[in-house]
Order: structure tokens, then sequence, then C-alpha cells
């Protein structure tokens, strides 16, 4: 009664033909038009999908999600806008156009000049966009291809403007001073939200043991350990844990202060002279190890008392550098301490260090242990390995320096933020406490970059007064504008074209430039459900579709930066939540379990798993996953 079919079927081009009778006959089309008439709504806004490569297999996982739960809605009945997102400013893309060009440095985009920078950035997002359409397409995807939003977009830039003006009138929004994570090849900082979990990495620093000759006691040190050398030159302080116990202990001619429970870091024989608690060593003044530079000069060094000091690393006694430290930055704030910068954008020392002035922190290690040699206060060196934040984009060691960057305060709005996040259904629950917790924790959040491609910040600060104007649309900054506008009209809103714009400073009337900051690119993702809706020129279909039923992404990582960015611009711009569920998985590891990375060649890209098990074969196992536990995946996990 029936034919043999044979079992081994060309999935692939089974697929193939499928995709090409859709296209013949207009299937995607039919599908989404079915509920047009449709009075039900149901309301999913995309997380943007970073058009800077061509997908992996970890993407289409995410992407099948969000296809089940449409098509699912669609054969209920509901009428959707079945748009996708494309996220596209920012240093991610840069990074790549410099690899393209081989540039070393920002010193060489400034030689090969920003606007034609800029022009290669957006063109390989457009590149990149092309080609993740089409393999969407492939994976059988239904979303209206021809309506995808950009984050590049004049509409969504306009729309940021919008809500740093609102950020502005609400008191939100200021410049500060402040010790950030600072990545010296892309000379550029990074906010709490780009290092938290996943911007570490397990690497070898020298432990060195240093001692600060304590003044007025002769042969008496403190014994000090860093792991950063470099930033020995702008010490300042020593903090000791005013309760924890400390020793004196004799070793030969030394008579040496540390913390009673570290004794095990000296070297050969010692005994105990003396044991006192923190407060008693309190006051004392010590000569600093590099007191011969001309940026020490002034810094009297003294022994401070601070709480967080660790009873389990080091010697107990802890070298504080407030211009080299966030921890370090804010105890000195609060005594009061001399602030020393020595790095400049590139990770390079400058004047006033002396021999050191015009080397790379990477390479002045072992000058720095010969100095401390020749003063007599090196004690120990140790390899000493631990977890340490590395750039998520080029991968350099991080330094910490002083800079002054834009922010948005957090703490006028973190209790509206919160009841806004218990409002809305998280998927797998413990989503909600995750958020709440970060919600908790995080600092101002920094809004600036001191770079090229990326949301031009409206801000306008005067050099004159001090005073800052921001814009709030590109009406607004016509008007006030006073110089440049003619040049800069028929231009995205990207540097340099908005750059010769002039102001009129509101309050002592001198011309204004625009900072030359660009943006935090999750400012571009969490302004869509606003930017795709036409929020600020009062759309209709914002009322009609906002706020979202659904969203869908990766939990880790998106605590802090996709969901984070939504709830932060939906609470400032309407205080209500800007989507009512969100429905997450977990991360894809290679079929051994192993993290995958294009690096250690274990990354699998969407082409390569549809050509050889077929996209159908993918979907399957996507969609068994138990979606909060880890999904194993090779192109052999269908069989
Ligand atoms: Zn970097
Ligand atoms: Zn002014």
């Amino acid at each position: 009664m029936f034919e043999a079919v044979t079992s081994r079927q060309d999935f692939p081009k089974l697929e193939e033909d499928m995709l090409s009778w859709w296209d013949e006959n207009n299937i995607p089309r039919k599908y989404r038009e079915r509920n047009e008439n449709s009075d039900k709504r149901w309301s999913f806004i995309d997380g943007p999908i970073t058009a800077n490569n061509p997908m992996g297999v970890h993407h289409a996982w995410g992407r099948s999600y969000k296809d089940l739960f449409l098509r699912f809605r669609n054969m209920q009945g509901y009428k959707q806008r079945f748009q996708n997102g494309f996220d596209g400013q920012g240093l991610w893309i840069e990074v790549e156009v410099e690899k393209e060009l081989g540039f070393k440095s920002k010193l060489d985009i400034e030689a090969y000049g920003v606007g034609d920078f800029v022009e290669l950035c957006k063109q390989r997002v457009d590149r990149f966009a092309d080609i993740i359409s089409e393999q969407s397409k492939r994976l059988a995807m239904w979303m209206d291809w021809d309506d995808s939003y950009h984050t590049k977009s004049d509409e969504n830039n306009y729309t940021i403007w919008h809500f740093l003006k609102v950020c502005l009138e609400k008191g939100l929004l200021y410049e500060g001073t402040d010790v950030m994570p600072w990545c010296p090849r892309c000379s550029s900082g990074l906010s709490e939200h780009e290092i938290v979990t996943e911007g570490y990495r397990e690497i070898v620093h020298p432990g060195l043991f240093v001692k600060f000759p304590i003044l007025d006691r002769a042969n008496e040190s403190l014994l000090i350990w860093t792991t950063t050398p470099w930033t020995l030159t702008s010490n300042v302080a020593a903090s000791v844990h005013p309760e924890l116990m400390y020793v004196k202990v004799r070793q030969g001619e030394d008579k040496i202060y540390l913390a009673k429970s570290l004794v095990s870091v000296l070297q050969g024989e010692h005994e105990i002279l003396e044991e006192m608690t923190g407060d008693a060593l309190v006051g004392l003044r010590y000569s600093g190890p590099f007191d011969e530079l001309e940026a020490q000069q002034g810094v009297e060094h003294r022994v401070i008392p601070w709480k967080e000091v660790a009873e389990n690393e080091g010697t107990g006694i802890v070298h504080t550098a407030p211009g080299a430290g966030k921890e370090d930055f804010a105890l000195g704030k609060e005594m009061d301490l001399a602030v020393i910068a020595p790095l400049d954008q590139f990770g390079v020392f400058i004047d006033g260090f002396g021999p050191l002035t015009g080397k790379s922190v990477f390479d002045v290690n072992e000058e720095i242990y010969d100095s401390l040699k020749s003063k007599g206060v090196f004690y120990n060196l140790e390899r000493y390995t631990h977890r340490y934040p590395v750039c998520w984009r080029c991968g350099a060691e991080l330094v910490f320096r002083l800079v002054d960057e834009w922010f948005i305060s957090m703490d006028p709005i973190r209790e509206s933020l919160k009841k806004i996040t218990e409002s809305i259904r998280w998927i797998p629950e413990f989503g909600m406490r995750r958020e709440l917790d970060w919600l908790d924790n995080m600092d101002d959040w920094m809004i600036s970059k001191k770079r090229y491609y990326g949301l031009a910040l409206p801000i306008f600060k005067c050099e004159n007064c001090g005073h800052f104007d921001v814009m709030g649309s590109e009406d607004e900054l016509h008007e006030r504008a006073v110089e440049g506008w003619d040049e800069f009209e028929g231009h995205s809103p990207h540097r340099p074209w908005v750059d010769t714009v002039k102001i009129t400073c509101s309050e002592c009337g001198s011309k204004v430039s625009r900072i030359l900051e660009v943006g935090n690119p999750w400012l571009d993702a969490g302004i869509v459900p606003f930017s795709t809706l036409g929020y600020r020129h009062g759309s209709d279909a914002w009322k009609e579709w906002f706020p979202a039923n659904w969203i869908s992404e990766s939990f880790p990582g998106q605590f802090r930066n996709w969901f984070y960015s939504l709830l932060t611009m939906s609470t400032v711009l309407e205080n209500t939540e800007p989507f009512r569920a969100v429905f997450s998985y977990a991360m894809m590891r290679d079929d051994q379990g192993d993290e995958m990375h294009k690096s250690k060649g274990n990354a699998i890209w969407f082409e390569d798993a549809a050509e050889r098990m077929g996209v159908d074969s993918m979907r399957w196992v996507y969609i068994r996953q138990r979606p909060e536990a880890n999904l194993n995946f090779g192109v052999g996990v269908a069989d």
C-alpha cells in the first residue's frame, strides 16, 4: 500500500526546496498578515542581534524560541509586529573595523580620518545585517525582514537624546570623576556592566612584597603586598583594619609590621616582638616607595584605618593609591587623601614620573623592582594567579585610571526600578532575584566613552563657565545652532558631522561644542521599545504596542545589560515596565560541555550546522531543551 521510503534522506536539500516553495508562494507574508484584522494584540520587542559577524549556532537557539512563540501566538489569532532588530553602534564594531584595517590604536583612526572610519563601521553593520537576515530565513524564522530596525538609525539616536534630556530635567545626569577600569589598547573606559561577570581571565601577576620604612623609627617598616607594581608610584597611604591583630616581628636588623594571621608570608626566621590591634598603627608616617618622583612632591604618607582590609591575603596592610584603584579612590575621598593619577589614555606614564615617563604600564615592572632594591625596600617577589579584569572586546588587561565621565544617578530611581522589576513575570522565576540583586548593588550608570562610532551624546559643555546643555532633539539642535548646521544637515547624528554644530551657552553666551564622547551601546538597545514605535512623536503605534507582552534573551549577562537598560529607560520616561514577561535560557556549550570560543576553535557557525544537519533537526534540539540548563551542542546531537 505504501511505497518504501529511504532512510537516507538529504534533509538540508528538502529544506532548501521547502524554502523556495515558501518564497514562490509568499507564504511568510500570508502568515504575517493572517491576523491583520484581529483585535487581539500580542506585542514582542526584539532584543537586537549585534550585526558584526555572521550568526553562530547559539544565536539560532534564541531565534528559534522567538520564532516558536510568535508562531504560537499567530495561530491563536493575535496580531503582531514581527519586527527584527539589529544592534550596530559602539566599540565592538570599531574593534572589528580596526582589525580589518590593521590599526593598533586610536591614533591610527585619527590619522585615517574619523568620518571615513565611521562610514566603514556603518557599512560593516549593513553588510552583516544582510547576512544575518539571509541566515535567519534559512533557519525558517518568519519575521518581516524588510522592516528590521537598526540601533544606528537617526530615530533611535534622537530618541536617546530625548531620554537624556529627560534625565537632565530630572536631575539624574552629571559629569563625575572616578577611577574606572580602562583598556589601554582601546583607550576607553569600561562600565561596571561590562566586566561584572564575563570580563575576567586567570592571569599570573607578580605578587610583590615591599617595605614602607616608618619615619622616626629606625629599621621599622610596614610590609605591604601588591599585584600591580606600577601603582606603587602613586602610593599615598597604607591601610590597616583597626580591629585586626597585627604583630611586630624581628628579622635580623629589620623590624616588620604585618597582620598576625599572615606571618606565613615572611621569608626565613622571624621572632614576634609585640602584638597590637590595627588602630595602634593608625597615624604612623612612612616614606613612600617613590618619594623622589615629581608627582609625589608634597605628599605625606600615613597609615589610615579601613574596614575592608582582608585578613586572608597579602599582609593585612594595604598599599593605597587613590589615582590608580577604584576602592582606593573611594577611600581617598572619604579620608581626604592626595590623588596621583599616573597614566594617560594609552596606559603610558605621564610627566612627573621620572624615568618611567613615556613608558607603558606593561613594560615597567623590572625597572620598578630595581628601583625598590636600590632603596633597600624590596622584600620578596612571587607569582600570583588570580582572576583579573580584561577587555571583553580585545582581551587586553585592564588598568584602573582616573577619568572624567558622564553618569546617570541610580539612587533617585532605584526603588522605582525595583518595584517595576517585581511587577514583571520572570521565566524562570529566579530571574527576578538576579535582576533585583543587580539593581541593589549597581553604582551610577557610566554612559560615556571616549571613542568614535556610537551615539553622539547630545551634551554641550561650556568651557568658559562649566554649564552644560543637553539637546533633546534634532529640532532643538537646529534652533540653538549658531554655526555648522549647513555642514551637518543631511548627515546621520554621528561623529564627526554632528560636531560641526555649535550652540550658545545658555548661562554665559559663549560658543559651545558638543563633548567628544559617544554613548554606552546599552543606551542604543534599551530605547527600542520607544524608538521603534515613534514614541517621541506621540504616535498611536506606541500606545497600541507598548509595553511588550514578551521578550526573550539568554539570561547570563542581560541582567546588567539589556534588561537593565530597558528597565532604566522605561522607568525614567514613563515609570512603568517596558515588558510584561521575559523568557530566558542558559548558555550553549560544545558537545563536551566546554564553553564555545572562536579562539578555541570549537565555536560552530550557523551555516556549517545548517548544511550538515539541517535546520529542522537544529530547531528540534533547541526546543526540546530545558531552557534553564546549558545546552551541549554539536552537529551530531540530532543523530
Ligand atoms: Zn580593549
Ligand atoms: Zn557658559
